[in-house]
Formats: C-alpha cells, structure tokens, sequence
C-alpha cells in the first residue's frame, strides 16, 4: 500500500521542539513513507535524489528538513525551494510556514509576474527561506538584491518539470551561484532522462529512494531475450505457445508496426485486437472497452495505452520493441500484476536495445534476468 510506513514517528528524527509542534499542530501523526525513507537522510546533509506517488507527502518531505536545518539566528537567506509553477510556490510557501510556524524563520515566495519592486523591498528584511520559480529568483540574484552565497540547501519540487529544456538553463546558473558544499534535494513523481543526467552532473553520492518502482513492479517476474529484429514474431510465436496468457498487452514502439504485429499475429492464429495513437477516440474506446471485457485475449499497442491503465485480468506484458526510457517501460510494465496480483514482463532485446536495458534496470532498481527455458506458472 502506498501509505504502508515502517512505523517511524517523527520523535525518532529529533527534530527541534518547535518543529515537532508544527508538524503537529498541521495535524500530521505519522511520517509517510516517503518522509520516513527520506526526511532522516536529509537531514544530514546528504544530496537526495526522491520519487514517489502524487499525494503522498513530497512537500513535508523536503520542508522539514529544511526548515530543521535553518538556523533563525543568521539573518541570510539558506534554503532555496523550486518550483516549476505559480500556484505550486504559493502552495509550498504555505506549507513551508504552517509546518515552521513556532520557529521565527522568515518564509518569502517570489514568482513571476509580481511586482519585482515588492520583492526588492521584501529582501531588504531579513529572509531564510526563499520558495520561487527559476526565472524569478534567478532575476532577483542577478540583480544582488538576492544573495545565496550562504544558501547550502536547494530543495526542487516536480523536478522532473524543472528539468525540462524550459528551465533547465535558469536551474544550472542558479546552481553556479550557491556555496560549494550545498545540499540539493530532487523531488519528482517521474524519472525521465533529463533528471538522471542532471543528478550525475549536480549531485554528490545521492540517496536515491525510489518508491515508485517499488508499488508498481512488485509482483512482477521480469525477463528478457536476445533476439534478431527478423526472429521477433517467431519469438512472439513460441511465447504464445508456451505461456499460459490470461490476457496480455504487447507494446510496439510505432504506430506502423502495432498494425503490421496485429496482423501477424492474428494470421499466426491467435485472437489480437489493437490500438494505436492514430486512431480515432471513439474507435480507441471501443477496442478498449471489448479488450477489458475479456472479447480477446491480446492487444497489441503503442505507448499512448500506458498511464493509469488497469486491465487487472492482463497476466503478461510483452516489450515487443523495447522502450527507450526508464519511465515508458515502468508504465508498460506496471499493466500487470495491478493490485497485487502477479504478472510476468517479457522484453524482446535486440543488440541495439543492450545499453537501454542495463540502464533501465539501474535507474528503476529492479532486476530484469534471462529469460529460462520454462517459466513457473506460480510466477504469474
Ligand atoms: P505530493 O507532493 O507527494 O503529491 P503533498 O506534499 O502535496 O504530496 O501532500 C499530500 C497531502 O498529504 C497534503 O494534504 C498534506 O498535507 C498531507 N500530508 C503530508 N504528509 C502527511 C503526514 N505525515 N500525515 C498526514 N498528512 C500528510
Ligand atoms: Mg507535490
């Protein structure tokens, strides 16, 4: 379950008094899990690297430990939060305060669009904790008005947005202007590429704590086998044979083969509907809603059928082609085994594909084995 804890209390992070009360007093009884795997790490000092599921307490996660680590005695500004949007600033600000309301810390939240006169007086007052979006506050230092030489900790949120071509830029100058020995804390619900080369760039030996890919491959046996491009269907053809598919989805990486597979497969004998990003809505719905109702037993498809999907009849997912990323193959993937029941991963791996799936399977922390020549039903 996703709000299953360890049972740590927030006692056991000893936490200044005043922190506990505000934790309290915001009605929080428990760490969640990602607070509990992260907030101790953090406090340290230690560069973190977080994702969990939306909703689970990312905010409180990143806030206390900063709000623990700032000291209200030094009137310089210490802790800079990221955030990608407006709403999420005021949001986070808000959170930050309520959470830090007994311990005299200074809380401004600054964005775009605002008056930066407003900001310029604000910073004139002493400030310990600055919540904003890149551009803003990248402005404010670029002017001296904001000084972050003695900001040891950057805590961003939706780091993967962050991350994105749009900020990306704003993000690494504002790296070039805080101390050297600073903390950086990346929170995200998803783990693209741009974030795992920003973390090899910025990050020193970062804790990582992945409780996303924990949920959602729980359960499911995952295998691999190396295939030629041309040996695909036949490989296709045995797993069929031998596999005892409840339902499966298998997963092309273009619309032009999701077609072209679904034909074979159907003149192969078996019964195959599918689905790709090309087709109308209305149709899209209709395959959907046969393929859930159990009319057939396999759909081939492109990776628009990938989030949130929840087929909990589906048994085995088969990466036909395999995904270019960590996140496309954590969301194929994740289609079985829904709710705790098992579910079986098979990964067609042709030479070209050999780096990408060492990589996933680092960047998910998960082990993907070759596949054996029989494949225990008690698996799946
Ligand atoms: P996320 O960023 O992971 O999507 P949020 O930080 O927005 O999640 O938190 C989601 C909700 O859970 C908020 O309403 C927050 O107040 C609440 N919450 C967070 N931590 C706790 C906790 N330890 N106990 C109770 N409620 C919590
Ligand atoms: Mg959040």
């Amino acid at each position: 379950d996703v709000l299953n804890t360890k049972g740590s209390e927030f006692e056991d992070f000893f936490l200044k008094r005043e922190l506990l009360r505000g934790i309290y007093e915001k009605g929080f009884e428990k760490p969640s899990p990602i607070q509990e795997e992260s907030i101790p790490i953090a406090l340290q000092g230690r560069d973190i690297l977080a994702r969990a599921k939306n909703g689970t307490g990312k905010t409180a996660a990143f806030c206390i430990p900063t709000l623990e680590r700032v000291d209200s005695s030094k009137p310089e500004i210490q802790a800079l939060l990221l955030v990608p949007t407006r709403e999420l600033a005021l949001q986070t600000s808000q959170v930050c305060r309520e959470l830090g309301k007994f311990l005299n810390l200074e809380v401004m939240v600054t964005f775009g669009g605002m008056p930066l006169k407003d900001d310029i007086m604000r910073l004139y007052n002493t400030v310990h904790i600055i919540v904003a979006t890149p551009g803003r506050i990248l402005d404010l230092a670029n002017k001296g008005v904001a000084k972050l030489q003695a900001c040891k900790i950057l805590g961003m949120d939706e780091a993967d947005k962050l991350l994105s071509q749009e900020f990306q830029p704003v993000i690494e100058q504002l790296i070039g202007l805080l101390p050297a020995d600073r903390q950086i804390m990346l929170f995200s619900a998803t783990f693209p590429v741009t974030v795992k080369q920003f973390k090899d760039k910025f990050l020193r030996k970062p804790y990582i704590v992945n409780l996303m890919s924990e949920l959602t491959l729980k359960g499911i046996s995952q295998f691999y086998a190396f295939v030629e491009e041309r040996q695909k269907v036949h490989c296709l053809n045995t797993l069929f044979s031998k596999l005892q598919i409840n339902q499966s989805i298998i997963f092309c990486n273009s619309v032009n083969r999701v077609e072209l597979l679904a034909k074979k497969i159907t003149e192969l004998g078996y019964s195959c509907f599918y689905i790709h990003a090309k087709m109308l809505q209305n149709h899209r719905n209709r395959v959907f809603h046969d393929f859930r109702s159990g009319r057939c037993r396999n759909l081939v498809c492109s990776d628009l059928f990938t989030r949130g999907i929840d087929v909990q009849a589906v048994n085995v997912v088969i990466n036909f082609d395999f995904p270019k990323n960590s996140e496309t193959y954590l969301h194929r993937v994740g289609r079985s085994g829904r709710f705790g029941h098992l579910g079986l991963a098979i990964n067609l791996i042709t030479y070209d594909d050999r780096m990408n799936l060492f990589r996933i399977e680092q960047e998910l922390s998960t082990e993907i084995k070759p596949i054996p020549s029989v494949i225990e039903k008690a698996l799946y």
